[in-house]
């Protein structure tokens, strides 16, 4: 069993990691991909895998929507472009001086869902936002073909549109030029992109939304993609799976590791192939993959 998608750094996962880690492994747990979005989050990623070599892994990334969070949604209306891109060379050389201890590039890709939802970015400031999120993306992959590593690829389009996914797929046609692995994660895209993911050679993680009653559109794209292609994710503390959802009983309600054990035992049943054969083919692509 692995995760190949979670963020170890953020709460409450950071306040209890020796517990998360050992419930884990006494379910089977292998293998942890934790990512980081930002650049203060590298450290606390590269300490927290520090302690647990032989499981946690790590991914150095910068997720899409930082680019608002660190701008915008702190009162910095100018010169973005500019700003985001000193925050990029950042990014840059923090991974390069650490390149030895990663193992993927992410959490990395675009996101056109987030910034509209908010009422106070403005029209021509998402189209920046755009901009700038492309550049950082194409600078990861460039980053990813230099050291050879797989990418952990985040693309979420606003409901009903196709926009982000195509750009994420062009741009990794122009700038991967064919040389570049990795992983959509959590993918909730239009299904009929799935060909393309594919034929690309990515693979596609899946996480607790199999789980939910409204996941039916993802139980779809699961139904789609060959078992050589699966990966399975938490994406936690975000999405706990439907077991934990429902539970009156439990106050802080989050995703961790262990929860990959219910997210395969759904899989299994969609693809109709026992759990044991499933999480050993889903452990061999993490490891042609991320090892
Ligand atoms: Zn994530």
């Amino acid at each position: 069993m692995h995760d190949s998608h979670i963020h170890l750094n953020l709460e409450p996962l950071n306040r209890n990691i020796p517990e998360i880690i050992d419930t884990f492994v006494s379910n089977g747990g292998k293998h942890i991909l934790t990512q980081s979005t930002d650049n203060v989050d590298i450290q606390e990623t590269l300490d927290i895998a520090a302690k647990y070599p032989d499981i946690i892994d790590v991914a150095l990334g910068l997720h899409p929507t930082i680019f608002e969070e660190t701008t915008i949604l702190k009162g910095r209306n100018k010169n973005l472009y500019e700003f985001c891109n000193r925050y990029i060379n950042e990014f840059e050389s923090q991974f390069e001086k650490n390149v030895r201890k990663v193992k993927a590039v992410g959490e990395t890709g675009l996101d056109y869902f987030q910034f509209n939802l908010n009422q106070s970015i403005l029209r021509a400031q998402q189209e920046e936002l755009q901009e700038i999120q492309k550049l950082s993306f194409r600078r990861q992959i460039a980053l990813a073909r230099k050291y050879n590593l797989p990418l952990s690829i985040h693309a979420r389009d606003i409901q009903g549109r196709k926009d982000t996914v195509r750009d994420v797929l062009r741009i990794l046609v122009e700038e991967g030029k064919g040389e570049v692995r990795g992983s959509f994660h959590s993918y909730t895209g239009d299904i009929s992109f799935i060909e393309d993911i594919l034929a690309l050679g990515f693979y596609v993680g899946f996480n607790a939304i199999i789980t939910y009653p409204s996941g039916e559109n993802v139980r779809e794209i699961l139904k789609q993609v060959p078992l050589d292609r699966i990966l399975f994710e938490t994406d936690g503390p975000l999405l706990p799976p439907q077991s934990v959802r429902k539970d009156k009983k439990i106050k802080e309600k989050f995703g961790q590791p262990a929860d990959v054990r219910e997210i395969i035992e759904v899989a299994a049943e969609i693809k109709g192939v026992s759990m044991e054969k499933l999480e050993s083919i889903t452990d061999e692509n993490y490891k042609t993959l991320f090892l």
